[in-house]
């Protein structure tokens, strides 16, 4: 045995002798010469067996190798230009010893076309595969970088529960559980209990899951995804679109430096990532709907044309998010919605309560919404006014309306769905791949 590496950091090892543990991705028959994918998980190194330079049994055992058998491998690091399936490319290993853990019989993903159905319903497989690799490791950075970002800016983690006794929105429909033989419902945002920690901390954030029971099947719902919530008191919607737009930039660009790999192997135009940095366009709703009714007159195909007619008062969907990204190069704000279509908690605009401080975040290339937030609203009547519109019922939210009797201050915050931003990025058309196990309206196997 040389010494245990990892794939992924080979570049140090060039003329070493190591032992790799993995699994066989792929392997290539030249009788004598046998080429063999290993994968550890954190890459991917082409292993050459060349009989003679192994015992006979190993090199017996190399040449009929399946895919996915588990194998552990010693041999010395070569740097080899040519071999550009690697991960990272350039390396290969001259093998001396080959060990197999498990010979594998009929793996059922193999190198051919598959059903995104059937590879669905072997996701625990799945996930084994170069782009779903790609994928889940641009989502681990994408968490720890907006992490990263939050917490050099002075905003502290603070939990907020999953399990709770009433909704948090009434815009949205919710799991509902038996809690002791008590109704209660799986949080389908972190935000108000956040506003009782912002008043406590100043700046925080939550990141957990949440869960939407909407019966939506579009690409861009899940039922189970998760969502990272900065609260930020003394804080206005301009304030918050500042910080936004350093944060979001952030992270893409934290992305682009570090997952130049993934990003090829997805076979992302990273072009169009490169430019996306502050400052992003603001438009108000109103100018939205003028934008959408212009374009919708245009519009020659019958079709685009009625997807796209909108009135003032109702709430974007799809079509016109994928409209209205694709006139900029960049995420674009948009503020200021009617207060019909949103939250309870929003703060209305003065003078016109009709429409509310909110802004959503849309992003470019029809990704459409990846944010949503609002400034809050502080004042204790207004609030108390908008919780006994709802119909719940006011002990549920007693706690809730104490922040607004004991030192109520202007706050905001908003909603990041980790999942679209995932999909973003890595350029994919349906969030079902964003996430290791996704919980769609028809899936929750396995
Ligand atoms: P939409 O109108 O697109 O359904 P929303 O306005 O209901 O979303 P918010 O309550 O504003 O969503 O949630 C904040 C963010 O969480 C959204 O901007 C989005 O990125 C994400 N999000 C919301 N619902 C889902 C979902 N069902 N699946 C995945 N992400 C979601
Ligand atoms: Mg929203």
């Amino acid at each position: 045995m040389g010494q245990i590496i990892n794939v992924g950091s080979i570049a140090d090892y060039v003329g070493q002798e190591v032992t790799v543990r993995g699994w066989v991705y792929d392997r290539t028959d030249k009788g004598k010469l046998q080429f063999i994918m290993v994968r550890d998980g954190t890459g991917i190194v082409q292993c050459v067996a060349f009989r003679g330079n192994l015992p006979e049994a190993e090199f017996e055992a190399a040449s009929k190798v399946t895919q996915e058998s588990s194998v552990i491998v010693t041999g010395t690091v070569k740097a080899n230009e040519r071999v550009k399936k690697g991960i990272p490319s350039g390396y290969e290993i001259d093998l001396k010893s080959f060990q197999v853990l498990q010979m594998v019989e009929d793996y059922p993903i193999t190198p051919k076309e598959h059903g995104v159905e059937f590879l669905m319903d072997n996701r625990h497989l799945w996930l084994r595969s170069n782009r779903q690799w790609a994928i889940l490791r641009i989502r681990a950075t994408i968490i720890r970088e907006m992490r990263n970002w939050l917490d050099d800016h002075g905003y502290l983690l603070v939990d907020t529960p999953i399990i709770t006794p009433s909704a948090g929105e009434d815009t949205t429909s919710l799991f509902e559980i038996d809690y002791h033989g008590e109704p209660a419902f799986l949080a389908q945002t972190g935000q108000l209990y956040n506003e009782a920690n912002m008043m406590a901390f100043g700046k925080v954030y939550c990141f957990g899951p949440t869960f939407r029971a909407e019966k939506s099947k579009t690409r861009r719902h899940l039922m189970e995804f998760w969502m990272l919530e900065p609260e930020m008191a003394f804080t206005s919607l301009e304030e918050m679109m500042d910080m936004e737009q350093e944060f979001v930039s952030h992270v893409i660009q934290s992305v682009l430096e570090k997952h130049r790999k993934e990003l090829e192997i997805l076979e992302r135009d990273t072009g169009k990532l490169e430019n996306i940095l502050p400052l992003f366009p603001r438009i108000s709703y109103d100018e939205a709907v003028e934008r959408l009714q212009k374009l919708a007159a245009e519009t020659q195909d019958p079709e685009q044309k009625e997807l796209l007619k909108i009135e003032w008062g109702s709430d974007f969907g799809s079509p016109h998010e994928t409209a209205l990204t694709q006139m900029f190069d960049r995420p674009v704000f948009v503020y200021h919605y009617p207060t019909q279509v949103k939250a309870f908690y929003m703060q209305p605009v003065e003078g016109r309560p009709e429409v509310c401080r909110s802004v959503d975040l849309l992003a470019p290339e029809g990704y459409g919404e990846i944010t949503g937030g609002s400034e809050r609203i502080h004042d204790p009547v207004l609030i108390e006014e908008r919780v006994s519109k709802i119909g719940i019922p006011r002990e549920n939210y007693a706690w809730y309306l104490d922040l607004r009797k004991y030192g109520s201050v202007p706050h905001a915050g908003f909603g990041l769905g980790l999942e679209r931003t995932v999909a973003w990025i890595c350029g994919l058309p349906h969030i079902r791949e964003t996430i290791p196990y996704a919980r769609l309206m028809n899936r929750k196997y396995p």
